[in-house]
């Protein structure tokens, strides 16, 4: 919960999530979107599906018993090897090397080493350097002081070499070089999406449309998406079989994902007639305010609160 979001932004809904979920069986056999509804407001619900995920991989790979050991751990949905050694570390005490993008930067920077952290030549060689520093004992502070120190004195923009208890023989430092390391991701060129959603009005309510178990979204409730040059009310009258006017267009939003740009044109529809098998699953009528308290993609729920 406190990737990308702060503690006291967190707080109520940690709480919020223990109340109702308040152990890992209890995680497990909860309907994903009972557990995406808790999440709501946290943004990034790749996590929610993961720790999902992950509850019902606890409970049947491992008769509900949390795994001790890194390697065990990094099996589960949705947690990597510097992720996994992490929890070893702090829960168990036990050894193993982390490697997040803060101690990336830390060790690039101490050693010296050349080359975009994320390249699999450059990552192996930090892995093998974050190996041959684990101390034998102490496991939790150390990996405790290595994550501070790269979150609070070895920043990305401001380091605090004058501070930093690793600054005489750091090789970044001696060669001036601090400014330069960690070298940044070669630039490429970022994929644009476009699509259309509707805003699809009848009686006071907006339709919402669940989207599918994979892909962009997964699961969450949103607004029915078409190509941006479909047309609107043959696109209701085949997937609907409903009556509609095509209403006016709403400001474009921009949303960047990590592989990708979308744009979103907006458009307001009005439902003439909405014969009842048009009234599936995976669809809801809801008011504007009832749709904001669903789990729904960041860019909806920002076009949702301008209507
Ligand atoms: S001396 Fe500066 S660059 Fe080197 S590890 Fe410390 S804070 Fe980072």
């Amino acid at each position: 919960m406190l990737q990308q979001t702060q503690v006291a932004t967190v707080i109520p809904y940690y709480e919020r999530f223990l109340a109702t979920f308040p152990d890992v069986r209890a995680l497990a056999l909860a309907p994903l979107d009972r557990v995406l509804e808790y999440w709501s407001g946290l943004g990034y619900y790749r996590r929610a599906h993961h720790l999902h995920a992950a509850a019902k991989a606890v409970v049947e790979r491992h008769a509900a018993a949390f795994p001790h050991e890194a390697q065990t751990i990094a099996t589960l949905p949705g947690i990597g090897r510097s992720t996994a050694a992490a929890i070893a570390a702090f829960a168990f005490g036990a050894r193993g090397a982390i490697l997040d993008g803060n101690v990336r930067r830390v060790l690039a920077r101490h050693r010296g080493i050349d080359g975009f952290p994320g390249a699999s030549r450059v990552e192996a060689e930090l892995w093998a350097i974050a190996e041959s520093l684990l101390p034998e004992r102490e496991m939790e502070t150390y990996t405790q002081a290595l994550m501070d120190l790269g979150a609070t004195v070895c920043t990305r923009g401001s380091p605090r070499c004058g501070e930093c208890p690793v600054a005489t023989d750091c090789v970044a430092l001696r060669d001036d070089r601090v400014a330069a390391l960690p070298s940044p991701r070669p630039a490429k060129e970022v994929p644009q999406r476009a699509v259309r959603v509707l805003v699809i009005e009848r009686a006071g309510a907006i339709l919402l449309e669940q989207r599918s178990a994979a892909g962009i979204w997964a699961g969450l409730w949103s607004l029915p998406e078409i190509d941006v040059e479909a047309d609107v009310v043959r696109h209701c009258r085949a997937r609907y079989a409903a009556n509609v006017v095509a209403g006016p267009n709403l400001p474009v939003i921009e949303h960047a994902f990590t592989h990708f740009r979308l744009t979103i044109h907006p458009q307001r529809v009005a439902a003439r007639s909405w014969p009842l098998r048009a009234e599936a699953p995976g669809l809801l009528w809801l008011t504007r305010d009832d749709a904001l308290a669903a789990a729904l993609p960041a860019p909806i729920r920002k076009l949702l609160r301008t209507l």
